[in-house]
């Protein structure tokens, strides 16, 4: 007689160094996959990724979701797939807790969409654990958000927005009456880089649905997009030259830019202004400010800062817990070469920014400091490098600075070059993902695809 024999325990460990990596983003997801590529693949380390979702998106497409202009399956990355071709392990589920002493973390039990329990409540041991959260956006309690105005965090948030928009084009096709003040008005509040690229593809894509067959809208007449920002220019965080240009081109494409003005509340049917203004709008998008997720606010006796990012030093070793490192935009770590910080000591502190291209630098530096804490040798300071940033207004342009010692300064740069830079940032990321030649076909597929499909995609 045959007898089953017994089912490995989920958390058995194999003795070797237990790498655990939580959240599988722009960051995460490339430490994973290098790390499964080098040390698991060779049996020398387990590597361990818990994300909450199950699949990838890298963030900075998410507006190309929201307006439509992008089609999702061609982007995502499914981390089961991933973690088998890549030599680690993925375990679906949301941490919520960590025992520093015990060196575990918790992750809830995953449930799927109809309710039903995927996986258990779990602990997750771990030598070395990396936090790799990201970031949401932050209301600063803003009175109505939350009820009111849809937030571009993840896939499922992009796509609810893309429905909205293409719902709300139909039903303002269909009705017999005339249109409300608030329909087919869009409030983007915060111009960073989201919101001003939020608003280029909006104004082309809400375009391409109308001329679906939506002849009674007409797009000039109906369709407002209203940009809402607080400080007194577009891209407040860039070099002034580049919010001047960008706002001119947002003006020129007839997006209604409102700078100076502080959102007081959002309510259902449009947005109210510190000064009394009321902005009519039936779809509200929030972009203005980050924060750490909730669960990291003094995690376990962490340092965090007011934004709940884990403070960590520039190892990236959180400050409290030398086997606890933290990257990416849920991590505060020092950045002392920042422009007007380096050698002044009077200048206020400044930190990495969070933004796709640290994530993507830190994640390869995390590569090398895991290699160097197994070897037994002393871990290397991580140096921000600041290339400039991009900002992709659609079809219509990219803009961006360029920052180093290659162009001697900070350069701006507009046009097809800026537009190339703009996407070799998401090539390195696949590139990271997928490997050389697996991206290369790819890129050529869609270059041929692209030709014959619909640019729009209806979610
Ligand atoms: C709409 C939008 C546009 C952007 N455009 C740009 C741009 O043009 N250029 C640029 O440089 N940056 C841009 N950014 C910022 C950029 O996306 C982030 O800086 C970058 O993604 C940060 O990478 P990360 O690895 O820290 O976190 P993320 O990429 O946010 O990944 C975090 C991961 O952690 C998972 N996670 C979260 N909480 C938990 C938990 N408790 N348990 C388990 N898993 C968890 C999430 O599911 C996610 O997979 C944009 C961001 C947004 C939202």
């Amino acid at each position: 007689m045959s007898t089953t024999p017994p089912r490995q325990p989920v958390a058995a460990r194999s003795g070797r160094h237990q790498i655990v990596i939580v959240g599988g983003g722009a960051g995460g997801l490339e430490l994973a996959t290098t790390l499964g590529n080098t040390l698991g693949k060779k049996g020398k380390a387990d590597i361990i990724l818990v994300d909450r979702t199950r699949s990838h998106i890298w963030k900075p497409k998410l507006h190309e979701i929201a307006a439509g202009s992008m089609d999702m399956g061609i982007h995502e990355v499914d981390y089961l797939a991933q973690s088998h071709w890549h030599h680690f392990r993925y375990n679906v589920g949301e941490m919520t807790g960590l025992d520093r002493e015990a060196q575990h973390i918790t992750v809830a039990a995953f449930i799927d969409d109809e309710g039903r329990q995927v996986t258990p409540q779990r602990t997750v041991p771990y030598d070395t654990l990396v936090i790799a959260v990201g970031s949401q956006s932050n209301d600063f309690g803003t009175p109505g958000v939350a009820e009111y105005a849809l937030k571009l965090e993840t896939a499922a948030d992009a796509r609810r927005f893309n429905q909205r928009l293409v719902n709300a084009c139909i039903r303002a096709h269909a009705q017999q009456t005339p249109l409300q003040p608030q329909q087919l008005q869009v409030a983007i509040i915060g111009a960073g880089a989201t919101g001003v690229e939020l608003s280029a593809e909006l104004h082309r894509t809400t375009r391409e649905v109308v001329a679906y067959g939506l002849d009674r809208i007409d797009p000039d007449k109906d369709i407002s997009l209203n940009l809402i920002e607080a400080a007194d220019r577009v891209l407040p965080a860039l070099p002034r030259r580049l919010s001047e240009a960008t706002e001119a081109l947002l003006r020129k494409l007839g997006v209604v830019v409102h700078t100076g003005a502080k959102v007081a509340e959002v309510q259902a049917e449009g947005v109210r202004l510190a000064d009394g203004r009321v902005i009519p709008a039936e779809l509200v998008v929030w972009a203005a400010g980050i924060k750490a997720p909730a669960f990291l606010h003094e995690l376990a006796g962490l340092e965090t800062n007011r934004i709940d990012q884990l403070v960590v030093h520039t190892t990236l070793q959180t400050t409290r817990d030398a086997n606890i490192f933290a990257m990416g935009d849920c991590s505060a770590c020092p950045w002392p070469q920042a422009p007007g910080a380096a050698g002044d000591a009077t200048a206020k502190p400044a930190f990495v920014p969070p933004r796709a291209q640290a994530a993507h630098q830190q994640a390869s530096h995390m590569v090398g400091q895991i290699r160097r804490r197994l070897a037994g040798q002393p871990l290397r300071e991580y140096r921000y490098r600041d290339f400039g940033s991009l900002v992709s207004l659609g079809e219509f342009s990219t803009v961006g600075n360029m920052m180093g010692a290659l162009v001697g300064g900070n350069l701006m740069i507009e046009g097809y070059f800026a537009r190339l830079m703009y996407e070799s940032l998401y090539k390195m990321h696949e590139y990271a993902l997928h490997g050389g030649p697996k991206v290369a076909l790819e890129t050529l597929s869609r270059m041929i695809t692209r030709r014959t499909e619909p640019h729009v995609k209806l979610h």
